[in-house]
Order: structure tokens, then C-alpha cells, then sequence
């Protein structure tokens, strides 16, 4: 386990405050920097710490009241005249006790706390100009390195992460190495701003959020169909590979949970519900319910491999605060399934399965990577199970051809897994699926066997794996990944058709009706406003075609087409817009070709 930035300053986990590479290094000291400007300007509060963290720094203090944005573009100007001053990082030593002496006598409270908790008799203290820190650095030589720095935000933080301890006053900022990397990155923060699935959710209707049901959302229209589509994408996909989908029971007596050990481990996250006296919950996850499904008749080596899909609707008790649209919610609906297989078929399910992952992603335009974690220290079954399993998943990688990275003792303590991430248009990277071997959880605690070759009966190895993760969370990442502008296939409303003026309202309803018929999702819009507020309209709502239709066009039975973005197609026959529009729903294209020549 890595150590957080946070324990690297509160425990002193590690060897330095912060990871001893270039961008950490110049964080952690801009971090410092900024904590000087911050007591230059407000000499009563009191410092924490400040990590670098992802992208960026934080620090926190003891202040009163919240620092507004003046504060920060202030604190921001300080900071420019201390770098200006190119103060040297300066190293010190001090006897633990006499440390704590000396942050006494300078008032600051957590400093001491640190002292006091750590196990140390003598730490290091780094001093730039008038501020000196409690650190183990590394710093960069001089506050006159950091060149492209800029603070973020600010918002109240615990000490310690803690309710109970003080509120403390936290101060986001970024550093880089150079300018243009400082640039790129505020305008990829800007574009997540504005690609916000909650901001997109709302404003293009995909879905609501309610104080009646926090972290579970309110499927609207649009985000529904959105969710159809990739059901549907899900099942034609699977059907086509030998899956058979079930579907198991929301609420199950919790003699299910103790017999799968999430009572013993996993309680806390689950809802209980009383029923005439006994205590059930919501399923936090699908797996043992699948093994009722399979144990149902006595299997044989021919029947094998057995592939069960759910799209298994799941509750999870995730402390309120830490719910975050669809990202982080206690409902969620996974594209679930369970492969029952012998040892020998392994390799071939697993090799399937990545392809399989493969063609998904391909289909959205994320960019998989993939990462083998095998055995840790603590597990069950034997090494030579882990072996065969470890290596069955090493063969299925390169029979696909992939890179991947190694995760040494990372696996789960029942079987090796492959994790799957993927990076967005914006170049960020999203955990999504996993491919799971279970050699015993399942197998052992179910007792699931199927008569083999020899007419013994076996275990089988259980494969879990969900491909999107969760309908939820997969739908926030399309959103951001397409700013809301998603592929014709997945788009709530493909086509909206506008007549110029009321007179040639009855061929509009004609072209309307014709696409309709063809099981398009089309929109007519013949209010009575001007065209130009109309098409501005349907930009805005990002619906991929727009049909103008007018005298020239009802005479010669065309559509003047308009692609979302603004580019003008010109008139074409609807029969040819139909058609192209068919041909692209039905090949989900990730572009926008209708009325391209071929
Ligand atoms: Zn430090
Ligand atoms: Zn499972």
C-alpha cells in the first residue's frame, strides 16, 4: 500500500513528506511558499500541513473565517514576491523535544500534535526566508524554481479528516514545470468544468437527484433512453457470445450474507430491512445469488462453461458525504456476470473476455490499459491453483496482444484479477471493469461442483466481471467523455425536424412521421418562433441532425440538413437521410456521417 500524501505528513509513513520526483517536489514547495505568503498576511493562523497531491498542493490553517477568492489572488501575489526573492530552502536538524519547544513557543498547535505522535528523536526542519516548516522534504533549491503556480480554490477541511477535531481553512493550488503545462492544465480543468456530468445531467435532462433518495438518481426521459441503448448494446453483444441473463432478488435474508462472508466483513455497507421478524438486506452485490442458479442441477464437464449475465441492481450504504452524482451512489445497476468454467477453460473465457473489452471500448473511443494483479500474501487455495490461474491470465493478455502492467501481490485473497482502466477525451483515467478469477469464494463457500471426466465431482473456477461497472457511473464518464454530445446511436433525440413557417407544416409532419415510423427518436419543432432561435435550440440540446424543410424542399421531397456543430449538409432526399441515418444507429458510429458521399 502506497502511503497517502496526508500520512506522509501527519505519521511520517515513508521516508520523505512527499514522492522524491520533479512535480511532487516543486508542489510540496510551492505548498510551503504559499503557507508563508498566507502567515505573511494573516501572522494569527495557525499552520497544518501541505501535501502535494494529484495535479497539485493543498495546505491547510486554523482560521476563523473562510479566505474569499480576494484572499486568494492576494495570497497569490505574496507568493510571486517571495519566488521573486529566490529565498534558499534551508535544512536544519533539531532534537525531537527541543522541536516541540520551539513550535510551542511560536504557536503552532498541530505542529506540536505531530511532534508528539511521532516516533523520532530528531527531525528535520526546513526553513525559506522568515517561515520554517516541520519537513522531511525534498524541497526544489529555491522558492526561484517554481515558475507556473496557481491557487484553485479553498473550502473547510477537518484536522485529520476528522468531524471532531477543528474546522481548518484548506487552500487548493497547482504548480508545473512550465508555463504551457500550467495552461494546458487549467484548460483541461475548464473543460471538466463545463463537461460536469451534473451540469450536463441537468441541463440536458438526463437525470435528477432528490433529497427524498440521496445517492440514488431519478432516471429523466433522456437519460433513460441512454441507458437503454447501452442495455441493449450490452445484451445483442452477449447474446452473440453464449451468455444467459438472469435476474435475482433485490432484498435476501441475511443467512445469505453470513454463509458468503459479507455479514462478517461487509455489514456496514449494507441496508437491512426487518420481515416478519428476520433481518434482510438489499444485495450489495450479485454474486452468491448467481450460484443459486447454477446449483439448481447437477452439471456436468459437457455443460461447462456455464456464463450467467445480470444487470443487477445493487444497494451500497456510502456515507452521505461522500455521495457525488452519479459517481459515487448507493444504487446502482452493474453489467454484472458470473462464468462458471474448469480450470482448463480459463485461458480461452479469459482470453474472450478481453477481447470482448476490447470491442466495447473501442465502440465509445476509450483507450483500455490493463493491469494483471496476482497472488497476495494472505489467501486461499493452493499455489498450484493460483499458478494455473496467474498463468491463464498472462497467456490471455498476450494471445490479445496487450501491454499491461503488473500488480505484484495485488490480487484479491480468493483469485488474481485483471483491472481495467481507461482514458477519456480529456486524457483522464477512469477505473472501469474488472475481470475476477475466484478459485475458492464462491466454489468453497457455495459449494458449487460439476461431475467431471472421471465422474468425480469438482469445483469449477468462477470468472466475475462487470465490463461498464455500473449503468450509472459509466453514463457520468459518456457524458464528460462527449460533453453531452453522444454518438447518434446513444443520443436521447437523433433528429428534430424544422419547418421554416407554418406553411409547410404538413410536409415537416410528413418527413416527422416517416423517421418516427422508422423507429428514430425525432422531434418536430413547429413552434412558432423564428428558425434561427430553433436551430440555435437543437444545438444547444446537442441533437445530432437538424431537417429545415421549406417550399423548395416539400416540392422535391428533400430535407436541408444541418450536423450538430453547425456544419450545413445542404438539401438532400429524404429517402437518403433516412437511410444514412439508419445505417449509422444501426452501426453506432462514433461520428456524425449522414449525407457523406460513400
Ligand atoms: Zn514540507
Ligand atoms: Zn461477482
Amino acid at each position: 500500500m502506497a502511503e497517502s500524501e496526508e500520512d506522509r505528513h501527519l505519521k511520517f509513513a515513508g521516508e520523505f513528506d512527499c514522492v522524491p520526483e520533479p512535480l511532487p517536489t516543486l508542489r510540496h514547495s510551492t505548498s510551503h511558499v504559499m503557507a508563508q505568503a498566507v502567515k505573511r498576511l494573516f501572522p494569527e493562523v495557525k499552520v497544518s500541513i501541505g501535501p502535494a497531491i494529484e495535479d497539485g498542493f493543498y495546505y491547510d490553517f486554523l482560521k476563523p473565517t473562510p479566505f474569499t477568492p480576494e484572499d486568494l489572488a492576494r495570497i497569490e501575489e505574496v507568493m510571486r514576491e517571495i519566488i521573486e526573492a529566490d529565498l534558499p530552502f534551508v535544512r536544519e536538524e533539531m532534537r525531537r523535544e527541543v522541536a516541540i519547544r520551539f513550535f510551542e513557543e511560536r504557536q503552532e498547535p498541530f505542529k506540536v500534535e505531530i511532534l508528539e505522535s511521532i516516533d523520532a528523536d530528531t527531525v528535520s526542519l526546513y526553513r525559506h526566508g522568515e517561515f520554517i516548516d516541520l519537513c522531511r522534504g525534498p524541497h526544489v533549491p529555491s522558492t526561484g524554481a517554481i515558475k507556473a503556480f496557481k491557487l484553485l480554490s479553498s473550502s473547510g477541511a477537518y484536522w485529520r479528516g476528522d468531524e471532531r477535531n477543528p474546522m481548518l481553512q484548506r487552500i487548493y493550488g497547482t504548480a508545473w514545470l512550465t508555463q504551457e503545462d500550467l495552461d494546458r492544465y487549467l484548460w483541461r480543468l475548464e473543460e471538466a468544468r463545463k463537461r460536469d456530468h451534473r451540469k450536463l445531467g441537468r441541463e440536458l435532462e438526463l437525470f435528477d437527484f432528490h433529497d427524498v433518495a440521496p445517492g440514488a438518481a431519478f432516471w429523466l426521459p433522456n437519460g433513460m433512453t441512454l441507458v437503454r441503448e447501452l442495455e441493449r448494446f450490452a445484451r445483442e453483444s452477449l447474446d452473440a457470445r453464449g451468455y444467459q441473463e438472469i435476474s435475482t432478488p433485490l432484498l435476501v435474508n441475511k443467512k445469505l450474507w453470513e454463509q458468503s462472508g459479507h455479514w462478517e466483513h461487509y455489514q456496514d455497507n449494507m441496508f437491512k430491512v426487518d420481515v416478519e421478524g428476520d433481518v434482510f438486506s438489499l444485495k450489495p452485490m450479485n454474486c452468491p445469488e448467481s450460484t443459486y442458479v447454477y446449483r439448481r442441477a447437477l452439471r456436468s464437464y459437457r455443460d461447462l462453461p456455464i456464463r450467467l449475465s445480470e444487470m443487477g441492481r445493487c444497494h451500497r450504504n456510502e456515507r452521505s458525504g461522500t455521495l457525488a452524482g452519479l459517481v459515487r451512489v448507493r444504487q446502482f445497476t452493474q453489467d454484472d456476470a458470473h462464468i462458471y468454467c474448469r480450470p482448463d477453460q480459463l485461458q480461452g473465457e479469459i482470453t474472450d473476455l478481453l477481447e470482448l473489452v476490447r470491442e466495447w471500448y473501442r465502440t465509445f473511443g476509450l483507450q483500455p490499459s490493463f493491469r494483471l494483479a496476482t497472488r497476495p500474501p494472505q489467501k486461499l487455495g493452493a499455489e498450484q491453483q493460483w499458478d494455473q490461474a496467474e498463468d491463464a491470465l498472462h497467456q490471455a493478455l498476450r494471445a490479445n496482444g496487450l501491454a499491461y502492467d503488473l500488480d505484484k501481490g495485488g490480487g484479491t485473497f480468493y483469485g488474481p484479477k485483471i483491472d481495467i482502466d481507461v482514458e477519456d477525451s480529456l486524457g483522464r483515467p477512469w477505473q472501469l471493469a474488472t475481470i475476477q478469477v475466484d478459485l475458492t469464494m464462491l466454489p468453497e463457500r457455495f459449494e458449487c461442483e460439476y461431475i467431471d471426466t472421471d465422474g468425480q465431482p469438482k469445483r469449477p473456477v468462477v470468472v466475475h466481471r462487470a465490463i461498464f461497472g455500473s449503468y450509472e457511473r459509466f453514463v457520468a464518464i459518456l457524458t464528460e467523455h462527449f460533453a453531452g454530445a453522444f454518438p447518434t446511436w446513444l443520443a436521447p433525440v437523433q433528429a428534430r425536424v424544422l419547418p421554416i413557417s407554418e406553411k409547410h407544416g404538413e410536409y415537416a409532419r410528413s418527413v416527422f412521421g416517416r423517421l418516427r415510423a422508422a423507429r428514430l427518436r425525432v422531434e418536430l419543432d413547429d413552434r412558432n418562433e423564428k428558425l434561427g432561435y430553433r436551430v440555435r435550440e437543437a444545438q444547444l440540446q446537442k441533437v445530432p441532425y437538424v431537417l429545415v424543410v421549406g417550399e423548395r424542399e416539400a416540392q422535391a421531397g428533400t430535407a436541408s440538413l444541418r450536423r450538430r456543430g453547425g456544419e450545413d449538409a445542404g438539401a438532400l432526399p429524404v429517402e437518403r437521410i433516412l437511410g444514412d441515418l439508419l445505417g449509422e444507429v444501426e452501426s453506432r458510429s462514433a461520428t456524425l456521417n449522414v449525407g457523406r458521399s460513400a
